[in-house]
């Protein structure tokens, strides 16, 4: 057993496990055999006293199977009525295969726009936290039917990471049909390596899980490591692991070295800048120069009028909108305190000068510090 997991998971309590399409479904539809494996390993677990949130893929999949299409489905409609078909299907078997366990189970369907909008993310963030405190395993998974690009959170190891924020997870394992992150793709190379601990998602990394062919989800290796970067930069461990290798949760609560571990950072975003960071989606951008950048990430300050040279976009008082630095780089994500077309007047001046532009003078800050999040991690992932 190594250090690094006898320490993680020696406290976690609140387990989120992402289980995706590729390990729930195979030639003929649903595989019921390893969703009860995966089953009945959460439930000897849930009873030794973790509390699990599982987000599950495989409704369109299940969905595409019950109605014999034998090929991926290319347009939106048809994957949408695909989910509707399969959706039903795939939590009477998570129902039934919890309820020999005497577990109940809970559906919760998502589109990003419940989560961008904060009152709905807190309600989701409420009923999520009776949900478990009832005992119940909530599943969850992006509402299919309805969720169109703008709203689409994309693929599921996105999804679990806004989830991962709002159960306030304590480890995220994300189960997947390969072992975990190859040094290169292990289909192609002879010598490929399972990577077993990643310290920091460098440029590297991010290459190793580019090289995957032909995922069978939407997301593939590239969109787990996103994730991993969103997660870890909220303090999460991560797990990439094999989701059809028997006893996999159990190895995983053994410590044991399976799958790729990301560690999380060592300092991290809070609940609140996290999603602002990740689940909103920038409205425009502020160019800023040199002292700005100095200010806001030297020294966590606040962005000044005084630092704004250009304004890109159309955005209004409380919309998410990123900082740019001089080589383009986004180099913070915030609430903007006033909306684009004030911006673009008080932009270059002396806070002292707010009031006599515009007639009145809310605020000093363009973005406060408090609803501004700042990170190596969010500008790779603007
Ligand atoms: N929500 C999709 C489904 O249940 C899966 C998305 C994904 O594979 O990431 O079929």
């Amino acid at each position: 057993m190594s250090k690094e997991r006898e320490k993680i998971f020696k406290d976690a309590r609140r387990i989120l496990v992402k289980i995706g399409s590729g390990v729930l479904t195979g030639n003929n539809g649903l595989d019921r055999e390893i969703i009860e494996n995966l089953v009945d390993e959460i439930a000897d677990l849930t009873k030794q006293g973790y509390q699990f949130v599982v987000v599950s893929s495989g409704a369109i999949a299940s969905g595409r199977h019950r109605m014999g299409f034998k090929d991926k489905l290319q347009s939106l409609p048809e994957k949408q009525a695909a989910a509707a078909v399969g959706q039903g299907r795939l939590m009477r078997v998570y129902s039934n295969a919890f309820g020999k366990h005497d577990l109940v189970v809970a559906q919760i369907l998502l589109t990003m726009s419940d989560l961008t909008d904060r009152t709905r993310f807190l309600n989701t963030r409420n009923t999520l936290s009776v949900l478990m405190e009832w005992g119940v395993i909530p599943i969850i998974n992006e509402n299919d039917t309805v969720a169109v690009e703008e709203i689409q959170f994309g693929d599921n190891d996105n999804l679990a990471a806004m989830m991962a924020n709002i159960m306030e997870a304590n480890i995220l394992i994300n189960l997947t049909n390969t072992e975990g992150l190859y040094d290169r793709n292990p289909k192609g190379a002879k010598k490929s390596r399972l990577i077993p601990l990643v310290t920091d998602i460098t440029d590297k990394i991010e290459k190793a899980a580019s090289s995957e062919a032909d995922p069978v989800g939407m997301g593939g290796m590239k969109s787990k490591v996103i994730a991993a970067r969103k997660v870890t930069a909220f303090g999460i461990p991560y797990i990439i692991a094999a989701g059809k290798r028997k006893g996999i949760l159990h190895d995983i609560f053994d410590g044991k070295n399976v799958g790729t571990l990301f560690l999380p950072m060592a300092e991290h975003l809070t609940s609140k800048k996290y999603w602002i960071a990740f689940t909103l989606r920038s409205r425009g951008k502020l160019y800023i120069d040199d002292g700005a950048v100095n200010a806001i990430v030297g020294q966590g300050r606040s962005l000044l009028p005084s630092g704004v040279l250009e304004v890109d976009g159309d955005f209004n008082v409380g919309d998410p909108v990123s900082c740019v630095d001089s080589n383009g780089v986004v180099i913070a994500k915030g609430l903007a305190n006033y909306g684009s077309q004030d911006i673009e007047k008080i932009k270059g001046l002396k806070t002292s000068k707010i009031k006599q532009v515009l007639g009145s003078h809310p605020y000093d800050e363009i973005i406060h510090r408090d609803n501004m999040a700042v990170s190596k991690r969010v500008q790779r992932s603007n």
